[in-house]
């Protein structure tokens, strides 16, 4: 096995610590020794300049809702007339389209320092629900994707049956249902076979919410995480219409029908929780139930601000997702969490700098059933991503100040664009701010104009 050393300016290291002159030795796809305090770079190393990382995690995306950024920004409405707009793009995507869309959203998040992706799935079968020949085409085009982009991927496999509490599918949902949670978990269980020893690929498990998946079907889909020991992520309480619709339907909320239904957990990840109560809280909490922010997507389709704080006192540790791709860049996300908790509470300082690159490293990763991932440690895979602290916005906060203030510099000031080089797995996948794809933007651009030929 072939070693490879880099030498960081600075490093962010357990437990939360900026460290100078750090050495990583990288054997194949994992760390095999860390050791800060080197003052120069040892002969052969790979030199990284301002604060290298370990590899941020997106815990929740859909590929796909990239092809609406631009798009739908600038309309009137909701979050249900944007859901029209993204279900004209589900319309029109095979896999092949998927892929190329899929490969070229992917390397948007390598360049901006993402080396793994939660991708929560529910665009299973044909345009009128009819199975491919493989049932998993789509589900392969997204690992493929992941692969060639350079993260590796957690395909959160979505178990979707209804249209609404009590209302039938209507059109392209039917691309996204098995009938039943059972042929569901038939065809999910395909899906894990076909990676299985696949280090790169975690299969997981969705309950795609409380509107899609009646709860006498969510049991099954819980029993497929425990059997497998894989994650299981549920969209909860996004907007006020499904917590009304909810309690209408169940005499509960949301969060409760989870609970009552075996779905909450350390392996489960309730994706947005925006409008929950105190008892809500308390059930996410006392259960250890990751809760994901998805701060730029949220402010985008006006869901509102979720009581992030709060939920991470109760016990549910926070992980980050670029959801609907409006933006992808988790440095906005991880200061937006702190930033909303302001505007709500009209007071300052509820995060430390440290805990919010937990969110976007650590807490994602575990969430995504990597939990050998998102630090710099010796066994760690090895996720190195380096962001320039000599830019016209992270300026002031680096090397010029013996590293105090370098993780604060990169949470409060630091974009995606900062993101100069990724290591991922081992392998170098940007280099100088180049995507060994090549020019992404155009790959984002001729996948995007396909994807919406017949869409939005
Ligand atoms: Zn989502």
């Amino acid at each position: 096995m072939s070693e490879l050393t880099y030498w960081c300016e600075l490093a962010w290291l357990p437990p939360g610590e900026v460290a100078a002159g750090v050495v990583v030795t990288v054997g194949g796809s994992r760390i095999t020794a860390v050791t800060p305090g080197v003052a120069e770079p040892p002969a052969g190393a790979v030199r990284l300049r301002g604060l290298t990382l370990p590899g941020l995690a997106n815990a929740h995306s859909h590929a796909f809702h990239r092809a609406l950024r631009g798009v739908t920004q600038a309309e009137r409405g909701s979050f249900w007339t944007w859901r029209e707009q993204m279900y004209g793009v589900a319309r029109a995507l095979d896999p092949d389209s998927y892929l190329r869309l899929a490969r070229a959203a992917f390397a948007e998040m390598a360049l901006a320092g993402i080396t793994c992706v939660g991708e929560f799935h529910y665009l299973h079968h044909g345009p009128d629900g009819t199975p491919y020949d493989d049932p998993n085409a789509m589900g392969h085009a997204l690992v493929a994707a992941a692969r060639e982009a350079g993260l590796r991927i957690a395909l959160l496999d979505a178990c979707y049956l209804s249209g609404g509490m009590g209302v039938a599918l209507d059109g392209v949902q039917h691309r996204f249902t098995d009938g039943d949670a059972e042929r569901w978990a038939a065809r999910a269980e395909a899906l894990c076979a076909a990676y299985d020893g696949a280090p790169d690929v975690e299969v997981g498990a969705a309950v795609h919410s409380v509107r899609a998946v009646p709860p006498e079907h969510m049991r099954t889909v819980a029993a497929f995480s425990h059997q497998h020991g894989v994650p299981l992520h549920v969209h909860v309480s996004e907007q006020r219409a499904e917590n009304t619709a909810c309690v209408e339907m169940y005499s509960a909320t949301p969060v409760q029908v989870l609970h009552e239904h075996g779905v909450l957990g350390p392996r489960t990840t309730a994706v947005h929780a925006t409008h929950v109560s105190e008892a809500d809280v308390s059930l996410l909490g006392q259960s250890t139930t990751y809760v994901c922010m998805c701060p730029t997507t949220e402010r985008d389709l006006a869901d509102g601000i979720g009581p992030a704080r709060a939920m991470f006192e109760a016990g549910s540790p926070i992980t980050l997702g670029s959801d609907s791709h409006a933006v992808v860049d988790l440095f906005e996300e991880a200061r937006a969490v702190e930033l909303d908790e302001r505007l709500a509470t009209e007071r300052r300082g509820h995060w430390r700098a440290a805990e919010l690159l937990t969110a976007a490293t650590a807490a994602g990763h575990a969430s995504l059933g990597f939990p050998d991932a998102g630090t710099l440690c010796p066994g760690a895979w090895a996720d190195l991503v380096s962001v320039r602290l000599d830019s016209v916005r992270t300026a002031g906060g680096g090397a010029s100040a013996g590293g105090l203030g370098a993780a604060e510099a990169v949470v409060f000031a630091a974009t995606a664009a900062d993101v100069h080089s990724v290591v991922s797995g081992g392998r170098q996948v940007v280099a100088e701010g180049r995507h060994v794809l090549g020019d992404v933007g155009a790959l984002l651009e001729t996948a995007i104009v396909e994807a919406r030929g017949v869409g939005v």
